[in-house]
Parts: structure tokens; C-alpha cells; sequence
């Protein structure tokens, strides 16, 4: 059911914004993959264009972090902080991608950027899909979680159940409210998200116990890196499935959703199909879409045809080095606010110093091991 809400609602989107839209994205920074968003939603600045003249594939994010310029060529080995190995295999598929270009002087690869990276993200929408909201799982934390790291410039909770007054009032209050129905697709904004601060530091919890919950203090810069990580992954990723099933029965929907013509509905194919399915048919080769490619399906490809973004060009993502002790206090004070609220709900009234293994409010935690800059949270005994 969740698949299904997901890909129309990425194909609504589509269809209705200027907006990247990409499934399934590691939201965190400490440690990407211990949140998913289910809906990644990228507004473009009009450098967009820019950004399309360089490759429909996603830039491999060290390759735009290296050393290595626009200007003259230089030797790989130098511009990597890094392994050797990592490095060569990042060079290889920039150089591969089209964003390096490569030269030999000596016996030696040199390299540099093909143009320089544009400055083509404006902001990143997270959306989190809970059709039933009866059945919420883990949802609440994970919206605290995603308030207090504020990496997303806004919050949105997409489901298709009715919202009442109670569910809103369970809801971070910055977290906005959509109510979709993948069959119509009729989408109603219940609750405007309020803007977060994604160029200020968040906080990430790494390790959760019964007793005890780790967290890490996330600077801006590690953010910034995080969305444009983000935003490239999005851009070459997309939301659509990347093969459909081997069935006879497995088709594209006109918006490159997969499609089954035997049960008339768009399935899943992780999940929905095999030999486990009491309707396969097995296909000689995977079906695809009408351009061979299920991901070129969609009617215009606004990627590989110079696509212009409308959106208004907005300033630079700003990556601050400077972290000033009384907003990392804040910082702290407004998770431990977001998270009393929760249901395993910590106690606050503890004397904060006590609670963190390092004194990190004066610290500059840019300069410093990540291990040292974790605090850890501990509720009072009962
Ligand atoms: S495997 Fe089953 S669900 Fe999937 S396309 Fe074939 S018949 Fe449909």
C-alpha cells in the first residue's frame, strides 16, 4: 500500500511542480542510512540547466569535494582525502560521468572539472508517507528525529487517512500535513510545514537503548555536504523503479509506474511479484518502458532536454564555520523539548551538563573527533 501512495504521489509531483523527486534517500549524517525519507523533493535554482549540461547521472559527491578545480589539471593522488583506491574509483566514474576530464604528462593522470559545480540546489523538501495513520509505526520519532537535524529545509507528512485535531496535536508543529488520494490525485495541504534551519547545527541521535541515547552534534558544513549528496542522488536516481519484472504481465503506466495488466494495478515489484505469484508468467527478458528504459517513460524528460527550473534563484546554501556556544544550547534545549514529547519521553530536569560525556557547548566541534563530540541523554531513575 505504501509503495503504491509513494509512486503516485512522486508522479503527482512531478506532473505538478519543478521539483527533483526522488524515493528512498538517507536523511541523517552521522549515519545515513539510519533514516530513510520516503520522498525527497528538490527545488532548483536556475542554475538547473547548468547542472543538466554535465551529466544525467548523480556526480559522485567526493569527486565535487576534492581539490580538483576547473582550472588546471592536477594530479588525482593530491586531491583526495581519502584512500588511494577510493579516490582512483571516484576519478574513474567522474571522468566516466563527464564532470573530469583527464589528461597524461609524465606517465601521470592529471585531472580537472569539465565546468565548474553549479550552485543548482535551492531547497530539499523531506516527505514522509504514512498512508494510515492508524497505523503509525515509528513515525512520531522519526519527525522529532528529522526536526532536531533539521537537514530538510521543510518537513511534510503525506498520508491518505483523514487527519483529525488529535493526530495534528501528536505531530512536531513544524512538521506540515498532506492528504493524498492516489487515485484521484487530489492532494489537500492540511497544515503548512514551518521552515527549518538547515544551515544551523542539528543534532542526530546515533545509538538509542532503553537506558540511554546517544547523539551527535551535526555542523553545517556536514549538512551542506549531506544535502548536496542528497540532491545529486536525487537527480540521477529519480523515483522510478529501475526494472520491471520478468512477467508477460508487467507493463509501464504512461507516468513510469509498474504496472500489472493481469491484477490492473500498479504493483510493487520487490514485493508483488515472482514465481511466488500465482499469475506470473515468465518473460524471455525484463519488461521496460517505452524508451527501453522504465525511468524514460515519463512524457518529457526535462533532464536531458536543457530543462529550465522556474523556481526563483535563491542564495548560496551558507556553511558557517563558526559555532557559537549559546546555539548549540539552544540547539540542545529545543531537542530535549522535541523529544520529552515523545513516547519514551526523557527527562529533562536533570542538571544538562551532567548528562553529556563532553563539555560540548564550548567546544568547536568542527575541530574536533566525531567520537568526542557525542553527548549521551539519561533518564532519571523512576
Ligand atoms: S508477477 Fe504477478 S503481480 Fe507481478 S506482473 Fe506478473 S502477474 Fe502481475
Amino acid at each position: 500500500m505504501e509503495f503504491r501512495f509513494e509512486l503516485a504521489l512522486a508522479a503527482h509531483l512531478e506532473a505538478t511542480t519543478d521539483w527533483v523527486i526522488a524515493r528512498q534517500l538517507g536523511a541523517a549524517v552521522a549515519d545515513p542510512g539510519s533514516r530513510i525519507m520516503d520522498l525527497c523533493a528538490v527545488r532548483t535554482t536556475e542554475s538547473l540547466s547548468d547542472r543538466a549540461a554535465i551529466t544525467s547521472r548523480t556526480i559522485p559527491p567526493l569527486a565535487v569535494e576534492s581539490d580538483v578545480g576547473a582550472g588546471a589539471a592536477v594530479d588525482w593522488r593530491d586531491a583526495f582525502d581519502c584512500s588511494v583506491e577510493h579516490a582512483q574509483s571516484v576519478v574513474d566514474r567522474a571522468v566516466d560521468c563527464g564532470f573530469f576530464e583527464a589528461e597524461r604528462r609524465n606517465g601521470r593522470r592529471y585531472v580537472r572539472q569539465t565546468a565548474r559545480y553549479p550552485d543548482w540546489i535551492d531547497s530539499i523538501v523531506g516527505i514522509e508517507n504514512k498512508p494510515d495513520l492508524d497505523r503509525p509505526g515509528d513515525l512520531d520519532r522519526q519527525l522529532r528525529v528529522d526536526i532536531a537535524l533539521s537537514l530538510f529545509d521543510e518537513v511534510i507528512l503525506a498520508t491518505e487517512s483523514y487527519v483529525t485535531r488529535a493526530h495534528l496535536n501528536r505531530l512536531p508543529e513544524p512538521v506540515g500535513v498532506w492528504r493524498f488520494d492516489p487515485e484521484s490525485g487530489e492532494r489537500t495541504v492540511v497544515r503548512e510545514p514551518t521552515p527549518l534551519s538547515p544551515d544551523d547545527p542539528g543534532i542526530e541521535p546515533t545509538n538509542a537503548e532503553p537506558l540511554r541515547t546517544d547523539i551527535e552534534i551535526i555542523d553545517s558544513n556536514a549538512k551542506a555536504r549531506q544535502r548536496r549528496r542528497i540532491g545529486e542522488r536525487a537527480y540521477g536516481k529519480g523515483w522510478r523503479v529501475d526494472e520491471l519484472p520478468a512477467c508477460e504481465h508487467a507493463d509501464v503506466t504512461d507516468d513510469g509506474r509498474p504496472y500489472c495488466a493481469f491484477y490492473d494495478r500498479v504493483v510493487d515489484p520487490a514485493t508483488d511479484c515472482g514465481e511466488s505469484c500465482p499469475a506470473h508468467e515468465p518473460s524471455r527478458a525484463p519488461r521496460r518502458g517505452p524508451d527501453g528504459d522504465p525511468r524514460e517513460a515519463k512524457p518529457v524528460d526535462r533532464r536531458s532536454r536543457g530543462y529550465r527550473a522556474t523556481a526563483k534563484r535563491a542564495p548560496a546554501v551558507s556553511v558557517s564555520d563558526t559555532h557559537r556556544a549559546a546555539a548549540r544550547v539552544d540547539l540542545f534545549e529545543s531537542f530535549v523539548r522535541t523529544v520529552q514529547r515523545s513516547d519514551d519521553c526523557w527527562d529533562i530536569t536533570r542538571k544538562k551538563s551532567g548528562w553529556l560525556t563532553t563539555d560540548w557547548r564550548t567546544a568547536n566541534t568542527s575541530r574536533r573527533p566525531a567520537a568526542s563530540r557525542r553527548g549521551r541523554f539519561r533518564p532519571l531513575p523512576s
